[in-house]
């Protein structure tokens, strides 16, 4: 079954006009109603940190991820402004990733909800000085040298994410509501449910529904027209929760990353984790490891999607469950650059992420 989208798109009001100075971050940063009171804010390069965001344009308004820096912030909430009547009361942050919280301190004063383990997590997964030190790093010549014979992914991706993010002065926000399993808003009598369904990328990964307008934000645990990256949890985990968001049946899927869809993109998700799934425990039962397995592996379908030698990542995942470790044994981010970038260099491709 294949759903078109054409309504969200035809519904949407007349907004307002960019102004010019906006226009270079609004080359690729859109804002799109996708019901009557439920909006997004689209990054649509679609690279590796271009997370989209939420607007629930109800009840003093709920914002649903902030950004990964204070510009492409402070554009989101330019965009939003458009249809909201002030700056909102609530933050909901779907997981502990940076991209999805660093722009949180620019809603002073907002009520901040996560689930109970991202307030923990944040200041470790997302601790803006880690990635404030990789980029000044690649800035100086004699550590660059360094980092380009150790870790030229780790540098590669410090480059990318120069050009296109700014993370200077960031400072977490950390959520101020917690939750475990469910959190309910009442938006003047919309309901909103905050589901928590980690770990299945992340440890904290909550998904947000609105059942009277249809419309679901997955977080991370959609990526759509791009390679995803899960870090946590297991594929079965990750499966059922596809399951899950499948079953509540929105109209509409605001994913973490890549343009809106409908329920075909959690069926999508669940076809592509499948396969890697399948192919990686073929490669290990042929005794290749992870990164010689993401050479080979055929990219199929998924070859068109943004960066697919993010593969690597999944086959890792794969291959720890596959050898009965840990879980959330920690990941050397470095060194998974690196495998990136050297999946991408031996498949032929640009080394994008
Ligand atoms: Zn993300």
């Amino acid at each position: 079954m294949s759903r078109t989208l054409s309504g969200v798109h035809s519904r949407g009001f007349d907004l307002p006009q960019d102004p010019p100075e906006m226009a270079e971050l609004g080359h690729w940063m859109k804002l799109q109603q996708v019901s009557d009171n439920c909006f997004a804010v689209l990054n649509e390069r679609n690279r590796a940190c271009d997370a989209n965001s939420g607007l629930i344009n109800l009840g003093g308004g709920v914002v649903i991820d902030t950004q990964s820096d204070l510009p492409h912030a402070r554009r989101m909430i330019e965009l939003f402004g458009k249809v909201w009547p002030g700056m909102p009361g609530r933050v909901v942050n779907t997981h502990e990733d940076g991209d999805h919280v660093w722009g949180n301190q620019l809603f002073e004063g907002a009520e901040i909800i996560a689930h109970r383990t991202v307030r923990d997590l944040m200041p470790k997964v997302a601790d803006p000085r880690e990635t404030q030190q990789l980029i000044k790093a690649a800035d100086r010549f004699l550590s660059r040298m360094l980092l380009k014979a150790v870790h030229p992914g780790a540098l590669a991706i410090a480059r990318q994410l120069q050009e296109d993010f700014d993370f200077d002065g960031i400072e977490l926000a950390l959520p101020t509501t917690v939750f475990d399993e469910r959190h309910v808003l009442d938006l003047e009598g919309t309901e909103v449910h905050l589901i928590y369904v980690g770990p299945c990328h992340r440890v904290g990964d909550t998904i947000v529904h609105v059942p009277k307008e249809k419309v679901l934000f997955a977080g991370d645990v959609i990526f759509r027209e791009c390679t995803p990256m899960g870090w946590n949890g297991s594929y079965d985990r990750w499966l059922k929760i596809l399951d899950l968001i499948i079953w509540l049946d929105p109209d509409v899927i605001v994913p973490g990353h890549g343009p809106v869809c409908g329920i075909e993109g959690a069926m999508e998700m669940k076809a592509y984790l499948e396969y890697v799934r399948d192919e990686s425990s073929r490669c290990f039962g042929q005794g290749l490891t992870s990164l010689q397995a993401s050479k080979k592996i055929d990219f199929g379908p998924y070859g068109a999607w943004h960066s697919p030698a993010r593969l690597y990542v999944n086959v890792e995942r794969a291959y720890r469950e596959l050898r009965n470790e840990m879980k959330d044994a920690p990941w050397d981010r470095a060194r998974t650059f690196d495998a990136i970038h050297a999946v991408a260099k031996a498949r032929g491709l640009e080394v994008e992420f």
